[in-house]
């Protein structure tokens, strides 16, 4: 079979089989180009079915563009809370906001305008030129470029940017004259449900017949992919700090910086801490220090003992977190303590001065947006007490 033919299969089968098989998803029940950006913005690094349910309670909070522009950030961080890659929300908005004050609120429909908007990069604004606006443009993701690789016999690494744009083109040469929508979405389903990157379900394959991969027995070694290197790993020492007196039955937590890593996003107070051989310090030097940070942002607690450890990865660090029940003290106490703890303690590793910080019960958790890590320890917590 010649390439011109084997393209002509390849996109006539898979509109086929897309038609017959394509999920019932409920981004995929109106062409609305405000769901579709939604969902692939959420889609980003997350599987469909943890997404559903986000998406849902998403568009009913926030239904039109413009109600998401006007939406205070810790609303719409709220309704992100466990979905991870919260500066996906943050750039949302402000492209929502790009949309209501440039656009009208209507999302636009021309190339400039939609590559123009925050957060939304060459994948994004295809998928959503070609599922909302039938323009034949290219949405080119890992699943998309594993089934081109299989299918295509394509044995360029698939991490370099020159593979990203060939392959691109070769999409934009598939999709089938008015019919860009269904093919992009027919491209990133078989990639979701049949060639999947580990054991591909060749023998349902509506193209398996002419699939070079297959056909030379290479499926499951392509696509070529350089490993990414593996995130950092950062040891950091956690505070659960439980009130007393006028703040008996809460913690303590505190808001993140404006900017950076989880920015704005609410956590328990913790701090950076140098690793030893086994990447763990001793209870009582952690506890020395949590101390000291706690007193840096004005608060006398005593740690008392070891809770838990917890992890949490970013693209590029791995938190390894210690966790140490503390007891707020009296607060009378306080300036006498810090002043004493700054006369004998050097300036704290990372400044925490002039954090943000609340005591919380188990019923302001509601209020509040955490990033999972912390959520889950919370609600641990609160289970428990
Ligand atoms: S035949 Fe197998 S490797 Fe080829 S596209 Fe289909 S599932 Fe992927």
């Amino acid at each position: 079979m010649n390439q011109t033919n084997q393209k002509e299969f390849f996109s006539a089968h898979l509109l086929d089989w897309y038609t017959e098989n394509k999920r019932d998803l409920p981004w995929r029940r109106h062409r609305n180009p405000y769901y579709i950006w939604v969902s692939e913005i959420m889609l980003q690094q997350t599987r469909v079915d943890t997404v559903i349910p986000y998406f849902q309670r998403f568009i009913e909070q926030f239904p039109t563009v413009e109600d998401l522009a006007d939406a205070p950030e810790q609303e719409v961080l709220k309704c992100w809370e466990g979905l991870g890659y919260y500066s996906r929300a943050r750039n949302l908005q402000a492209a929502a906001k790009q949309v209501k004050e440039q656009h009208g609120g209507q999302v636009p429909d021309d190339k400039a305008s939609v590559f123009a908007l925050k957060g939304v990069g060459p994948y994004t604004a295809g998928a959503i030129l070609s599922i909302a606006f039938n323009k034949p443009e290219p949405a080119v993701d890992g699943n998309v470029m594993r089934v081109l690789s299989r299918y295509f016999l394509i044995e360029e690494d698939i991490m370099k940017g020159s593979t990203r744009a060939n392959m691109e083109r070769l999409v934009v040469e598939l999709i089938p004259e008015s019919r860009a929508s269904d093919f992009n979405q027919a491209l990133m389903e078989l990639g979701a449900l049949v060639c999947t990157p580990k054991s591909p379900h060749c023998l349902t394959c509506p193209v398996m017949e002419h699939c070079a991969a297959r056909i030379e027995g290479v499926e499951e070694s392509l696509p070529v992919k350089t490993k990414a290197k593996p995130p950092r790993p950062e040891y950091r020492v956690v505070a659960l700090v439980e009130g007393t007196g006028a703040n008996a039955g809460k913690v303590l937590i505190r808001q993140r910086p404006q900017v950076g890593l989880l920015a704005k996003m609410w956590e328990l107070p913790h701090v950076q801490v140098p690793q030893n051989r086994s990447g763990q310090i001793p209870d009582e030097q952690a506890m020395d220090i949590l101390a000291g940070v706690l007193l840096e942002e004005g608060v006398a607690a005593r740690p008392e003992a070891y809770m838990l450890d917890a992890e949490h990865t970013f693209s590029h660090i791995h938190w390894n977190l210690k966790v140490y029940r503390c007891r707020e003290e009296e607060q009378l106490l306080a300036a006498e303590t810090k002043e004493a703890y700054q006369l004998s303690h050097p300036e704290p590793e990372e400044d925490m001065q002039g954090a943000v910080l609340r005591w919380i019960g188990e019923e302001d958790m509601a209020l509040y947006a955490f990033p999972n890590v912390f959520l889950k320890i919370l609600r641990e917590y609160f289970k428990k007490h």
